[in-house]
Parts: structure tokens; C-alpha cells; sequence
């Protein structure tokens, strides 16, 4: 059995107080990490300041992006050494805003994963179809050629470590969720690929998340899907009722 892992994307939302005070009154509520992972991706600017109020709870913090490299001149972008400092447990790699927004390639992807390996720091690494693609019965082939791109070069004992977030790009922050049997159709064709590259034993253990409008009102129904291990959420993270919600339905 895999453990869940549920992880909030705050994107570029809450101000410092707000972020703080979301984590004070979070932390001791937190379902034990035996059941399930609990992950919130903040700011970087937060991220020292939120992994001290959550030390020693069972709430993780990540962060939603960071270089390959170690150091350099490379304004305004913080490394994997930056986070691992600071005792980062988590980073967000590849997520769609990233790809679009920020022309984040399937080859910077896979030298991210590789760093945040390198710094014991767990990558959820995004993939996902825009709704042509979908239209046009390319999601499959899509997502398939995104994680290839990111699984690229690895050991069997990192794979394992890893975590997927499925994200339907037409379903983030739209309203529109994929339904649960869609969802879990494209989080079985991720596992078949990292099976078919890894084998089926790492297959079993990699957890694959799906996200894109995920609320306490609909994730019961995507964690009992075979392949769906937990969710990457946006929206609904962001109150402190719905984050400890999705939490308990986990
Ligand atoms: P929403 O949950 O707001 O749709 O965002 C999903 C997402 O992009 C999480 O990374």
C-alpha cells in the first residue's frame, strides 16, 4: 500500500503574516504522517520561517521551483543547496506555470529532479495535457514523453522516492475537475512508463498524485482510484478548514 500524500501549491498567494499564522494553526492538527504526507509548497521567501513553525510536526514544507544549479550568477533564482540549508523537504518541479510562463523545458525538468535528488529533497514533478491535447487523444502520449524526459537517468531506489503529479492543464483552477476514472486512466499509463523503464516493483512504490481543481467535496472519490496516491492542490490549500478537509479524507 502507498501512503497518500497530500501537498498544497500556494503559488504566488498569502502574505508573510497570513502564511504564518496558516501553519501556526495547521501544525498540531495535522493527521499522523503514518497515514498520510502532508506537504505545503509556500514562496521561497517563507520557506525558513514556515519550516521552523512546522519542526517537529508532521507537516512538510516544500518549495514550488528552484535551479539545477548549485550557486552562480543566476538573479533571482535559489538553488537546491539554498533549500536543502534550510531543511526543504519538498520542491515542485516542472508544475504547467512553470512550462508555460517560464519556458521550462522537459530537459531542465529532468536536471532539476536530478539536483533535488542530489539534496535528498522528495521532486513532485508535474505533467500534464492542455485541453487540445486531450481534444486531439494526445494526453497519453503527452504525459508518457514528459516523464520519460523528467525519469531520464536514474537509480531504481531514487525512482522510487519520487513523486508524479498528473495535472490536466485545463483543470487547474478552472472548476473543472477530470472525473476520477479519467484521472486514474492517465495515473495508470504514468505507471506502466515507469514501469516499463524501472520495472514493476518501483512502479508499486512511486506515489502519483493527480491534480487540478481537487476539493474536500471531490477527493474521496480520487484516492480511491487504484493509481491515484494522493493530490497536488491549489485553490482549495489555501483556507485552513479545506486544507485539514483534504487531509482527512486522505
Ligand atoms: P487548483 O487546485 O487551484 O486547480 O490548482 C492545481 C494546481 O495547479 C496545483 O499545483
Amino acid at each position: 500500500m502507498r501512503k497518500p500524500i497530500i501537498a498544497g501549491n500556494w503559488k504566488m498567494y498569502k502574505t508573510f503574516d497570513e502564511a504564518t499564522e496558516f501553519v501556526e494553526a495547521v501544525r498540531d492538527k495535522i493527521p499522523s504522517e503514518e497515514i498520510v504526507d502532508a506537504v505545503i509548497c509556500a514562496p521561497a521567501l517563507y520557506l525558513p520561517t514556515l519550516v521552523d513553525i512546522a519542526f517537529e510536526t508532521d507537516l512538510a514544507i516544500g518549495a514550488q521551483n528552484m535551479h539545477f544549479e548549485n550557486e552562480g550568477a543566476f538573479t533571482g533564482e535559489i538553488s537546491p543547496a539554498q533549500l536543502s540549508a534550510v531543511n526543504v523537504d519538498y520542491v515542485i518541479i516542472g508544475h504547467s506555470e512553470r512550462r508555460e510562463y517560464f519556458n521550462e523545458t522537459d530537459e531542465a525538468v529532468n536536471k532539476k529532479v536530478r539536483a533535488a535528488m542530489n539534496h535528498g529533497i522528495v521532486p513532485i514533478i508535474c505533467c500534464g495535457e492542455t485541453l487540445e491535447e486531450r481534444e486531439a487523444n494526445q494526453t497519453e502520449q503527452k504525459v508518457e514523453k514528459q516523464v520519460k524526459a523528467a525519469l531520464d537517468g536514474f537509480t531504481v531506489e531514487e525512482v522510487e522516492h519520487m513523486v508524479i503529479a498528473y495535472e490536466p492543464i485545463w483543470a487547474i483552477g478552472t472548476g473543472k475537475t477530470a472525473t476520477a476514472d479519467d484521472a486514474n486512466t492517465v495515473c495508470g499509463a504514468i505507471r506502466n512508463v515507469v514501469e516499463e523503464l524501472y520495472g514493476r516493483d518501483t512502479s508499486e512504490k512511486i506515489r502519483i498524485q493527480y491534480g487540478g481543481s481537487v476539493k474536500p467535496e471531490n477527493i474521496k472519490e480520487l484516492l480511491s482510484k487504484e493509481h491515484i496516491d494522493g493530490a497536488l492542490v491549489g485553490g482549495a490549500s489555501l483556507q485552513v478548514d479545506s486544507y485539514l478537509k483534504l487531509l482527512e479524507a486522505a
